[in-house]
């Protein structure tokens, strides 16, 4: 799951993660009046999207005034943003953030990342952050440091001490840095988080150390030991996938316009490359999980066809402690239930797999059957066209 920058700030203040004041979060429908923007100016804008590069976008504003800091968030909202990591795509502005803001003498990038072939967590960072860190890493990659990171032990003082060489950091702030590398590789190890960065980390112009933004990562599996994380809204879930989600079925959706039913991931993930193989695109992924019986099968024909641009749905299912005949009555009382306007082919396999034909041939219902699953994936593919 991934966090919203104040979201992730929320985290990083129970690390004690040195970080600007915040004001507040303005939601769509909120006053900006009722943001508490008071003390000393100046205020930064910021729109709480799941992208970076918002700054070269326009989601980050400096604000003189509180006038000003309301107005603009006011403005934000609602605002569509594309940023050189959302693939082309907009995203609406649905929360603003205002925090106080700080004048910046220099931009550091720091991140915990897994590496997933030491099995372990490694520091990546640059003592040249910021907007441009993509092309930093392309242009000069010397300019990265990496340190691998014991996850029992976290970061070691000594690792801390000659990151902070490594990155330049000031005199003045040298202690702050290496207990605020510490922490953050603990608030990776305790959030079971995939990616935690701060981008920038600034040297403020008063000379004060500060995470200016946040990005964590968190790892769905263990969503089950961080309760508080479990409760949060998933902002990058559509809402038929969140609907599936209710309802017990793994549901991801795609852009292709095939609808695919399939019991287990693995052969889900097969079915999905061999709709690419004939031609095709999938619409999503869906495991309708062990239990492929009438209610599972059902909820799973909903769910697809809430898809407007699914053009033909594919059912391969694999019969193998489920038979395929109770299978087969399954998708022919679910088909009657649920109305399928689009075609629909099934190709099933295991136990009793001629019963389970037998059933779908007679049941009157225009189901195109298929012996094999490059057969099955052929099929679709014609029917999506026609
Ligand atoms: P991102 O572009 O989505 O990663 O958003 P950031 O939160 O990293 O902000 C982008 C840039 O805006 C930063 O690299 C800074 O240069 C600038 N910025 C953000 N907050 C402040 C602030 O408090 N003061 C100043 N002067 N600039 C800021
Ligand atoms: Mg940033």
């Amino acid at each position: 799951m991934k966090l919203l920058e104040y979201e992730g700030k929320e985290v990083f203040e129970r690390y004690g993660i040195p970080m600007l004041p915040r004001c507040g979060v303005l939601r769509i429908g909120d006053s900006a009046e009722n943001l508490k923007v008071d003390g000393a100016g100046p205020w930064v804008v910021k729109a709480q999207v799941l992208a970076g590069g918002r700054g070269k976008a326009g989601g980050v504003k400096l604000a003189k005034t509180a006038a000003e800091a309301r107005d603009l968030a006011g403005q934000m909202l609602g605002m569509k943003i594309v940023t050189h990591q959302t693939q082309g795509k907009a995203l609406t502005v649905e929360e603003v953030l205002v925090e106080h803001a700080a004048g910046i003498d220099r931009e550091i990038y720091i991140s915990v990342v897994l590496d997933r072939k030491a099995g372990a967590p490694a520091i990546i960072a640059s003592a040249e952050g910021g907007m441009s860190i993509e092309e930093l890493a392309h242009n000069s990659p010397e300019k990265i440091v990496r340190v691998a990171v014991d996850a029992e032990s976290g970061l070691l003082d000594f690792q801390a001490r000659q990151l902070a060489f490594d990155l330049r950091i000031p005199q003045k702030n040298f202690c702050e840095f290496t207990g605020f590398a510490r922490q953050l590789v603990k608030c990776f190890v305790e959030m079971d988080a995939s990616l935690v960065e701060v981008n920038p980390l600034i040297i403020s112009s008063d000379g004060r150390l500060l995470a200016i933004d946040s990005k964590i990562v968190t790892d769905d599996n263990a969503l089950f030991r961080h309760k508080d994380q479990a409760a949060r809204p998933d902002h990058e879930a559509t809402e038929i996938e969140k609907e599936a989600k209710a309802i017990g079925i793994n549901y991801i959706g795609l852009d292709g316009d095939i609808g695919c039913m399939v019991n287990g991931a693995g052969l889900a993930m097969a079915t999905l490359d061999t709709v690419k193989m004939a031609g095709g695109e999938a619409a999503n992924f869906l495991d309708v999980g062990g239990g492929a019986n009438v209610d599972q099968v059902t909820k799973a024909f909903q769910i697809i066809l809430k898809d407007p641009k699914v053009r033909a749905v594919l059912v391969n299912i694999f019969g193998g402690i489920m038979k395929c005949d109770n299978i087969a009555a399954g998708v022919v009382e679910a088909s009657k239930k649920v109305h399928i306007k689009v075609p629909l082919i099934v190709r099933l396999e295991g136990t009793n797999v001629e019963e389970g034909k037998a059933i779908l041939a007679k049941s009157g219902l225009k189901i195109e059957q298929a012996d094999s699953l490059w057969e099955a994936a052929q099929k679709a593919v014609a029917a999506a066209k026609r």
